[in-house]
């Protein structure tokens, strides 16, 4: 074969690759407008008897020279770029997305605009114990100019035997505590049917890393006026807790708080290995404020400080951390809540920072 006919052949091969090109991306806007169709008939996108109807039809037609293997290989890529073409589709769409809404969500809560790139801080006990109690941690709370407080009332705990807290009356104290200092006040509901009750006495509803993906926890969530704190689940992946946001959102409640609060590794030094990667990720992501929970994700008082160093370095919106007047005869996260003075110690350096 002479040069001329080679430059011949690649040229031809040049305008065949041209027409694929053409007929293969004709082939995903079909695919495109499909998908679209399916979704709005709120069907699934993979269609696998589909699927297996027009390899076999195709696999008919094929009279070589390409084995029936290598049609149904390469024709197999065709159909996966097309079904995740529309999966970008919708993944693009995700209402908490920054695709979505460019600029960052502000959750305002008792003057604070959080998300407004200040540092912002959630403190107060791991459970509402006394009215005595909260009102310690509230008085100190107060006391460095801050606005918001915590406290479960109904605990979350591995053992069906240790103190479940003082569920309703929990929060009426946290309530009465809140207004009497003037405090923005946040707890954790683990019923979907608590929702409605707790939006009378809580500022913020809290939704645990155990609950993360209780679906309909999250849409109860979605359904009220009341900025959500949303905890990543222990074993969740970032995106597991992006579409864990996007169940509250989809419901119509935008004012949503993510919070990283370690996740379950093999490490045994920390109760938690805190992902801090995690926060800059989430910023990037979606439009929503970012907390980090130095609590639960180190389990250790001597690192409370450190890793809430490292959240504002990375560009974290807020910290939430555990507060007792006595941690030692706490009835739940005891070795790692701080007393009043380790928390004034704490927000001092965190300010000077
Ligand atoms: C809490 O904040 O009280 C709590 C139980 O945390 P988590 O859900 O992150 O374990
Ligand atoms: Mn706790």
């Amino acid at each position: 074969m002479s040069n001329e006919e080679l430059d011949q052949l690649r040229l031809e091969l040049d305008e065949i690759n041209q027409e694929l090109l053409t007929l293969i991306n004709k082939r995903a806007k079909v695919a495109q407008q499909i998908g679209q169709t399916k979704q709005q008939q709120g069907m699934n996108r993979y269609d696998p008897v589909r699927e297996r109807q027009m390899l076999d039809q195709i696999k008919n037609l094929n009279d070589g020279p390409f084995e029936q293997s290598t049609i149904e290989h390469i024709f197999k890529e065709i159909f996966k770029a097309s079904l995740e073409l529309q999966e970008d589709d919708h993944r693009k769409a995700l209402l908490v997305s920054r695709k979505k809404k460019p600029e960052d969500t502000i959750v305002e809560l008792n003057g604070e605009k959080i998300g407004d790139g200040n540092p912002h801080f959630i403190m107060g006990p791991c459970a509402v114990e006394s009215y005595e109690q909260v009102a310690e941690v509230a008085k100190a709370i107060k006391a460095q100019g801050l606005n918001i407080l915590r406290g479960g009332a109904f605990k979350p705990r591995s053992s069906p035997y240790d103190f479940q807290g003082l569920g309703l009356e929990g929060l009426k104290i946290l309530r009465q505590v809140g207004d009497e200092y003037g405090l923005a006040v946040v707890s954790e509901i683990v019923n979907p049917a608590d929702i409605e009750v707790a939006v009378n006495y809580v500022d913020m509803i809290q939704i645990g890393a155990r609950n993360m993906q209780n679906f309909e926890l999250l849409k109860a969530a979605g359904q009220v006026d009341k900025p959500i704190f949303l905890k990543r689940g222990m074993s969740a992946t970032i995106s597991e807790f992006i579409n864990a946001a996007e169940y509250i959102i989809s419901q119509g409640n935008g004012n949503i708080i993510l919070c990283e609060r370690g996740i379950r590794t093999y490490e045994k030094a920390t109760r938690n290995t805190l992902d801090i990667s995690a926060v800059p990720i989430l910023k990037q992501e979606t439009h929503l404020p970012v907390f980090v929970d130095v609590t639960h994700s180190t389990g250790r008082r001597d690192l409370l400080l450190p890793t809430a160093k490292a959240a504002m370095a990375i560009g974290a919106d807020g910290v939430m951390a555990e507060v007792h007047p006595d941690p030692a005869v706490a009835l739940s996260d005891s070795a790692q809540q701080m007393d009043i003075d380790t928390f004034n110690n704490f927000i001092t350096e965190l300010k000077n920072n």
